[in-house]
């Protein structure tokens, strides 16, 4: 990783511009067979990056057959253990020579800091990659123990599930295209990806790797296109066995009800509205560099986010003073600007979406502390923005805003856990939850009673390994990240032989 010059920004701006509208099938680059595209902007600017081709069911279709060729015939079929870890690690060394391009890349797409992305994104996708590419060979059956005079014996095998659908949204879409298809491609799957029509560019950067890489032809397909029409065909694919989803939970509804259709197996990812409690005994100073540091991530665009404050009364004005504090030093700036903090918003349309709830909350009463404003620059940027005096019944506290706004709600009895359990978990949402304290009782209380597939202690860390990832109640099905999310790319077998 090294410096990135203004020099390298402007060199893969022109290659973008340059790139020729294509989709990832069987190994070769086409056009959609429609002929059609779309443009694809820079957040950070509003301006045109690229144009993709606009693939649609007719080239899933096509993109389908070449998986299952792929998964039931040829080298991948009968790959052994250590040539599909090979070309999985290849792949991770791949990517880490090309780390500066895609980090570049990711910035324009996405907007989001190129340092965030070389220090977040890409370290974290590439070792998902490789903690994937080593469970290879190590995911095995079970046999039971048989009295020798027994007239049969069982045992089990995992089978790779056949060809995955994934489909990603544009928040982190590297991260989400690599880890889905990193599994997919340890259990022994063939893909075809649909990326966010908002940030494509990374996947396309992607399927380039794969190329280079040398998978055979089939096993990685890349499909650029509009959620309606090439991910509503993945959905409906009659040959595909999974599909796995990230995005929002409307459309992961819309996904559970037609993957019915051939019983296709889900895996969703969906939204959160995750709660930050912080006890009065917290360090205040590190609660609030973490959950300001979190609500800048991605711009709030960051799902597992932390965004429903529920703060002890004692603390309550220190520790919205020092957030406030914070957020009034972030200087918002193009994700490519060196320095930049914190990037734009996805889109215009996004961006209208986050003033209205602030709008909103603020008619429905709450004080707007800090932010609030869209800032007078080209691209879709806004203020970190934090709302007191907010009540539960709010929209703004109640709906997943994807954006830097923060809400803010108070407790009064720091030994009633039932209590601020209740208020956590008072969410159609369970996918994150945050506590900060220095009491034992508290936080191990805490963690077991919130309805949340991630618990962060006093922010936790960064880990080196995946985390299983993933939600209760409307933030999901099932998990992503180490074993467990690589059991859900598999199907189980029981076979039985008699003597
Ligand atoms: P989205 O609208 O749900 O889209 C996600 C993906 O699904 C996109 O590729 C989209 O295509 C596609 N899609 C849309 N309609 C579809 C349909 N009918 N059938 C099949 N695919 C369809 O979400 P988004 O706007 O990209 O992302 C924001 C949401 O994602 C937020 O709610 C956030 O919480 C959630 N998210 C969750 C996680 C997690 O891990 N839990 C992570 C990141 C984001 P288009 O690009 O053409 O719309
Ligand atoms: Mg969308």
């Amino acid at each position: 990783m090294s410096a990135i010059t203004e020099t390298q920004i402007q060199q893969v701006q022109q290659a973008l511009d340059a790139q020729a509208p294509m989709v990832y099938i069987n190994g070769e680059w086409v056009p959609a067979i429609s002929g059609e595209t779309f443009k694809v902007l820079n957040p950070s600017t509003g301006e045109h990056l690229a144009t993709v081709a606009k693939g649609n069911a007719e080239d899933i279709d096509r993109a389908v057959q070449a998986a299952r060729a792929a998964f039931e015939e040829g080298p991948w079929a009968s790959m052994n253990f250590q040539t599909r870890a090979a070309l999985l690690h290849k792949l991770a060394d791949v990517i880490m020579a090309n780390q500066d391009e895609l980090a570049i890349i990711e910035s324009l797409d996405g907007g989001n800091p190129i340092a965030q992305i070389q220090h977040v994104d890409i370290p974290m996708s590439v070792n998902n990659l490789r903690s994937n590419a080593g469970w290879i060979g190590k995911v095995a059956g079970d046999v039971p123990t048989t009295p020798i005079d027994a007239e049969f014996m069982t045992y089990t095998m995992r089978q790779p599930v056949g060809v995955v659908g994934a489909i990603t949204p544009w928040n982190a879409p590297f991260l989400m295209v690599l880890n889905k298809m990193g599994t997919a491609l340890a259990a022994g799957c063939t893909v075809v990806v649909k990326p966010a029509e908002l940030a494509p560019l990374s996947a396309l950067r992607l399927a380039k790797f794969i190329d280079e890489v040398g998978f055979p032809p089939g096993v990685v397909n890349i499909v650029t296109g509009f959620g309606a029409d090439a991910g509503q065909a993945i959905v409906d694919h009659p040959d595909i066995n999974k599909v796995s989803f990230t995005g929002s939970t409307r459309v992961g509804r819309s996904i559970l009800e037609g993957a019915s259709g051939n019983m296709k197996r889900v895996t969703l990812e969906l939204g959160g509205k995750s709660p930050i409690i912080v006890m009065p005994d917290a360090d205040l100073d590190a609660a609030a560099a973490g959950i300001a540091r979190e609500l800048c991530f991605k711009t709030g665009q960051f799902c597992a986010a932390g965004t429903r404050l529920l703060v002890h009364n004692d603390v309550h004005d220190a520790l919205v003073d020092k957030i406030v504090a914070i957020f009034n030093n972030i200087k918002p700036a193009p994700g490519t600007a060196s320095g930049s903090q914190m990037g734009p918003i996805i889109s215009e349309g996004q961006l209208q979406r986050v003033l209205s709830y602030i709008a909103d909350g603020q008619q429905a009463g709450a004080t707007l502390a800090c932010g609030g404003e869209r800032i007078d620059v080209p691209g879709y940027f806004v203020q970190p923005t934090v709302l007191t005096n907010v009540t539960a019944d709010m929209a703004v506290h109640k709906d997943e805003i994807f954006g830097p706004v923060l809400t803010v709600l108070r407790f009064d009895d720091a030994n009633d856990l039932k209590a601020i359990a209740a208020t956590a978990n008072d969410t159609e949402y369970g996918l994150a939850a945050k506590i900060w304290t220095r009491n034992l009782r508290a936080a191990h209380g805490l963690a077991r009673r919130i309805d949340a597939g991630l618990i962060t202690i006093n922010g936790g860390g960064a880990s080196d390994a995946p985390r299983p990832f993933g939600g209760f109640k409307q933030s999901g099905i099932g998990r992503e990240g180490g074993l467990d999310g690589l059991l859900a790319y598999t199907e189980t077998k029981s076979v039985q032989v008699g003597f």
